[in-house]
């Protein structure tokens, strides 16, 4: 049995109409099958999934702005259009809504001075050449330095984005993230008198961390960017589910007892989750 903490709270479903809408967050796991296609409706494409079993028409409207209708296998192409217009104010709404959350953490460019998120704070990018063989960064007061090679040096460099330090300034956070973590869980696990048989550090897209019933806890390393207390949430969160499998009143109790304001907390982790977003491989906002 798995638990997980879920990266995509409550708070950012898109509103829906009964029975109908997905949340974005829906699994991709079941296999698409024949005659799938695309439409076009309020000027966005729109992907047709066709599913043997299923009944309902379905719509998910992704971070991304894809939008994605599944539905059974002879569903009409106008009972789809007649669902849409029923519909339009909702998905209006929706595509809005997430247009606003890309505009609101665009891309990330690379450029001298630009913001970075680590444990909860903003860092400034700031190029510094180096005789090092290779890119490496670091974190000196309010900045992340990344130290460049001489060869990969120009007059222009600070001056110009830098696309191409995304892969190791991933490695670093990750580098980072995993050390961070690793003294928290030693550090918590003494406190609170729980040990995990295993710890592993991963970086998925809907978890902070999990426990499995053997014992073995993972940790998403994405938790660098967060605040050190919320960070340390997870942690204890995770820990305690040595103890509580579930969630029931004596795991909260637990918690409690090693993290008062875990609310607060949680509720850090749902209002930023997308500011995550530049350390995932493949963006869940920009593709
Ligand atoms: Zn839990």
């Amino acid at each position: 049995m798995f638990e997980q903490l879920n990266l995509f709270g409550s708070s950012d479903e898109t509103t829906k109409p009964k029975n109908h809408a997905d949340k974005f967050r829906s699994g991709d796991v079941e296999p698409i099958q024949k005659k799938s296609g695309a439409i076009y409706f309020l000027g966005e494409p729109i992907e047709i999934v066709r599913r043997p079993y299923q009944r309902s028409l379905n719509i998910l409207v992704r971070p991304s702005g894809r939008i994605r209708i599944t539905c059974a296998r002879l569903t009409s192409k106008r009972a789809i259009y007649n669902f849409l217009s029923e519909n339009h104010a909702w998905l209006r709404k929706a595509i809005d809504e997430q247009r606003a959350l890309r505009n609101a953490h665009p891309p990330k460019q690379y450029t001298q001075g630009e913001e970075f998120l680590y444990l909860g704070a903003q860092v400034y990018l700031n190029f510094s050449p180096s005789t090092q063989k290779k890119v490496s960064f670091s974190i000196i007061g309010d900045q992340l330095v990344a130290f460049i090679p001489k060869a990969e040096w120009s007059a222009d460099y600070t001056s110009i984005p830098h696309p191409e330090l995304k892969k190791p300034m991933i490695q670093f956070y990750k580098n980072s993230g995993c050390k961070t973590l690793q003294l928290k869980v030693d550090q918590m696990s003494k406190k609170m008198n729980l040990f995990p048989a295993k710890v592993s550090y991963r970086s998925q897209k809907t978890r902070w961390g999990s426990c499995s019933s053997r014992g073995n806890i993972s940790l998403n390393w994405r938790l660098i960017a967060a605040p050190m207390g919320t960070l340390e949430y997870v942690v204890i969160h995770e820990l305690a589910h040595l103890e509580y499998q579930d969630h029931s009143k004596c795991f909260w109790g637990l918690v409690k007892r090693f993290c008062s304001n875990h609310e607060e907390h949680s509720k850090w982790l749902r209002d930023h989750q997308f500011e995550f977003d530049f350390l995932a491989t493949s963006s869940e906002l920009h593709v």
